[in-house]
């Protein structure tokens, strides 16, 4: 029976396509069984395209026989966060104001994960245009975490990381601004990665604060996310960001297992106040296992990681607050029908089509761009942002790579931080710093504490990505951490 398969990584499912064991029809509509089975609980998917998932399932296996598509991801079913768009898909960005967006072309990964014959078989569910921590800004009902579904799975990309979790896809795709891959990853025992800005094009991603933003995977093992990786990265003319050195990486082939002698930085700013015990206790015995592969390790010191946090919510919601202005009610989406002239359906469409939080950063960033307060405020974050990354490029002079917790915390209780804005804001104070500098990031299932999965972090150099990978992928090696499923 192909229900067997739902907790096999995508490499494995596609050895058995490959080997004839199963098609691709039979895998996809084993997960669609799957999600018919837990979805109702995790709400992991806000669409769900079936039907053409089966459609496409059977192209693969036809492709794939005909020595066509033979990459990695062929015949695999993943999902992708709904703030890609997919042509002829529902894509609303968890908004209102998206309700009924349905767009006229597919974003640069989603065309690579069709090239690749990735099947997909939905859209993930997340805080609304990906502003959040826990799911819970999304205007759809909020995925929960498939290891306790009291508890939240992390955010803003919960659907992905607790579909991936739940066996509701092999893989899936995220979008991480300040650690929307990487904190729900931790959360949901899953690993997740954010690539170097500017290695993977956001064509096509609906933007929140475009000099951040970067989309990444999700998966089960590291060699999944070196997969995912090697299909997705690759320098994109539409996206004026996209870096030429991006591309013709075979991210998989670089994964040796062998970090005898590198050098790795613990940076002791990272074991914040506020950091959980069982959540230090399995950080430092991750620290113990990389020691014990023959990697360096030694404590240093980043003094800027506090600043990090003020300085992205400032330039978080001003580039938030010029990116949806284009939501005006005229060109696309919601469109408020009780307005009466121009100015009400701007007004109107904006009252009625975002949420909370959304209209808080908008008129946080705002305020932070006006004219009267731009150099306090926008040009100071600016500036402390290069120093930022100063800091971390001359950490990178001595160290290979750096390995920090993904999250001070395992899962929280659904509610438990929704009337504590800064509590909320808080859950990313590990993951931010390395959105500020532009940083790869990868976080890898490193244990449990009270039942729920730790995360792990480790940050390269720009353009580092195979050097975390192989860090990473010695680290699985080493560990069974990543082979434990929630029961759900
Ligand atoms: N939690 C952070 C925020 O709310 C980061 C979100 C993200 O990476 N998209 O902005």
């Amino acid at each position: 029976m192909t229900s067997g398969h739902i907790f096999k990584t995508a490499h494995e499912a596609r050895d058995l396509i490959r080997s004839g064991d199963v098609s691709s029809v039979e895998l996809t509509q084993s997960i669609l069984d799957r999600i018919e089975q837990v979805d109702g609980d995790l709400n992991s998917y806000i669409t769900i395209t079936g039907e053409r998932a089966l459609e496409r399932a059977a192209e693969a296996d036809t492709g794939i026989a005909a020595g066509d598509i033979d990459g990695p991801l062929a015949g695999v079913p993943v999902m992708v966060k709904d703030n890609m768009a997919t042509m002829g898909t529902l894509t609303t960005a968890g908004s209102q104001i998206l309700k009924n967006f349905v767009p006229p072309y597919d974003a640069h990964v989603v065309e690579r994960l069709k090239d690749a014959g990735a099947i997909i078989l939905g859209k993930g569910n997340l805080d609304e245009f990906a502003m959040g921590s826990s799911n819970e800004n999304s205007s759809y009902p909020p995925t929960r975490n498939p290891w306790d579904t009291t508890r939240v799975p992390g955010g803003s990309s919960g659907g992905p990381a607790a579909a991936v979790s739940a066996g509701e896809a092999f893989v899936s795709l995220g979008s991480d601004t300040g650690g929307s891959i990487r904190q729900p990853a931790s959360l949901c025992g899953v690993v997740g990665m954010k690539p170097t800005y500017g290695l993977v094009s956001r064509y096509g991603l609906l933007a929140f604060a475009s000099s951040l933003d970067q989309i990444g995977p999700f998966s089960r093992d590291v060699t999944d996310a070196a997969n995912t990786l090697t299909v997705i990265a690759g320098y994109d003319k539409r996206d004026s960001t996209s870096s030429p050195k991006s591309g013709g990486n075979d991210y998989t082939a670089g994964l040796t297992g062998d970090i005898s002698g590198m050098k790795l930085g613990v940076p002791k700013e990272y074991l914040v106040d506020g950091i959980e015990p069982g959540v230090r206790a399995a950080y430092q015995e991750s620290l113990k296992v990389l020691e014990g592969l023959g990697a360096t390790l030694e404590e240093t010191s980043l003094p800027l990681t506090d600043q990090a946090l003020a300085v992205y919510y400032i330039i978080a919601p001003s580039e938030a607050s010029a990116n949806l202005a284009r939501y005006d009610g005229f060109k696309y989406g919601h469109s408020s029908e009780i307005a009466e002239n121009a100015w009400e359906v701007m007004d109107m469409t904006r009252g009625e089509g975002f949420g909370p939080e959304v209209k808080r950063r908008i008129i946080l960033g705002g305020y932070a761009l006006s004219a009267g307060y731009y150099d306090a405020y926008y040009k100071k974050a600016q500036q402390v942002r290069t120093l930022i990354r100063q800091e971390f490029a001359g950490a990178f002079e001595k160290f290979d790579a750096l390995v920090t917790p993904t999250s001070p915390t395992v899962a929280f209780e659904a509610g438990s931080r929704t009337d504590d804005l800064l509590a909320m804001y808080l859950s990313d104070i590990c993951t931010i710093p390395v959105n500020i500098a532009g940083l790869p990031g990868i976080s890898v299932p490193g244990g449990f504490s009270e039942g729920l999965p730790v995360g792990l972090q480790m940050i390269g150099p720009h353009f580092g990505e195979q050097s975390i990978l192989n860090t990473a992928y010695a680290y699985e090696q080493a560990t069974e951490w990543h082979k434990v499923h929630p029961s759900i």
